[in-house]
């Protein structure tokens, strides 16, 4: 949208105009009255006010809302709501209809690549839930890239829309703190985005503690095996002063015995990690979730060697929003 009426020759505070009407509940160009009525008509012609439309809402037992979302040319994917204490919601954006990389567990990895999605695709997932929550009295507080897609292989895109996300009034107003991008490993975006000014949350998918294992799992490691991987973080948490959180998938028999534990925390020994250990949602793959009793062996095993690490319960896994279950489809952090 804000190309289109940069083209236009229209000042930046259209788009801010656009914003809010579609905050305040605009569904199409007509209804955005701060714009003339000979403008209104042109941006009809050129493209919808909405660049994402829901096509499909499903709410969960605990809240979670799963939106399934059609974009202009038909392409669908789709993003999650999750509710918090004290009216805060956290967003699940997508980053790409599909996704090239393939991980083995997860549902968009078997759908394959469609495309990148636009930064206004993006940020209009982010508005969408910015509604729906004030409608509930909540704030959408936190966005996180752990929706469909690798959002480092689209990484223009997302950090343009980032920047959206984070600009105040009427733009969503999101401390770049609260917006995470989770990657499954793809180096040279975390080169890239080490030097982007925003200092939003840099999030690696790792889910293994050696090559052989997370190779299983996780195509990318062939290119990028943890050695670099881990290296570039490091050079990520050099440049900006900040730590890098590790997500971890706990699979039964997989990853998750003390052995396993114990070679995760010889990786991230310098501290300038945090874990987050994530349930996992079967899919229809091979895979099934750690047992508790085997979870807080591989928890306690961490903290015993001296490593932070937090569990993540699942949210919305009987309407297919939880981790690993987007597109259908997702990902798994
Ligand atoms: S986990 Fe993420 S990077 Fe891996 S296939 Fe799924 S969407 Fe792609």
């Amino acid at each position: 949208m804000g190309e289109v009426l940069t083209e236009l020759g229209q000042p930046r505070y259209r788009v801010e105009q656009a914003v809010r009407a579609q905050a305040s509940g605009a569904d199409d160009w007509h209804q955005v009255t701060s714009f003339s009525k000979d403008l209104r008509a042109t941006m009809a012609e050129r493209l919808p006010l909405w660049s994402v439309v829901p096509t499909d809402r499903q709410v969960s037992r605990d809240g979670t809302i799963k939106w399934g979302l059609a974009l202009e040319d038909g392409a669908v994917v789709e993003c999650v709501l999750i509710a918090h204490a004290r009216g805060r919601r956290t967003l699940c954006v997508s980053s790409q209809v599909g996704c090239a990389l393939a991980c083995r567990f997860c549902a968009t990895g078997a759908m394959g690549f469609g495309r990148d999605l636009t930064p206004w695709e993006i940020v209009d997932q982010a508005l969408l839930a910015r509604r729906e929550a004030e409608r509930e009295g909540a704030r959408l507080t936190n966005v996180v890239f752990m929706g469909m897609g690798e959002p480092l292989q689209n990484l223009d895109a997302v950090l343009a829309a980032c920047d959206e996300l984070h600009r105040d009034a009427p733009g969503l107003g999101i401390s770049a703190r609260q917006i995470a991008i989770s990657t499954a490993g793809w180096v040279p975006g975390i080169t890239r985005l080490a030097d982007h000014p925003l200092p939003v949350r840099l999030a690696i998918s790792l889910h293994a503690a050696d090559d052989q294992t997370r190779g299983a799992l996780m195509p990318i490691n062939a290119r990028y095996p943890i050695a670099n991987l881990l290296a570039e973080c490091r050079r990520y948490c050099d440049r900006t002063g900040r730590r890098v959180f590790i997500e971890y998938l706990l699979l039964e028999g997989v990853n998750d015995s003390p052995a396993d534990a114990h070679r995760l925390a010889d990786l991230l020994r310098d501290g300038r990690f945090h874990v987050n250990l994530i349930e996992y949602n079967p899919t229809d793959g091979d895979y099934r979730a750690s047992s508790r009793d085997r979870r807080e062996r591989f928890v306690n095993a961490l903290e015993d060697a001296g490593i932070q690490a937090s569990v993540r319960r699942s949210r919305g896994a009987d309407v297919d929003a939880a981790c690993g279950q987007l597109a259908a489809g997702g990902r798994t952090g």
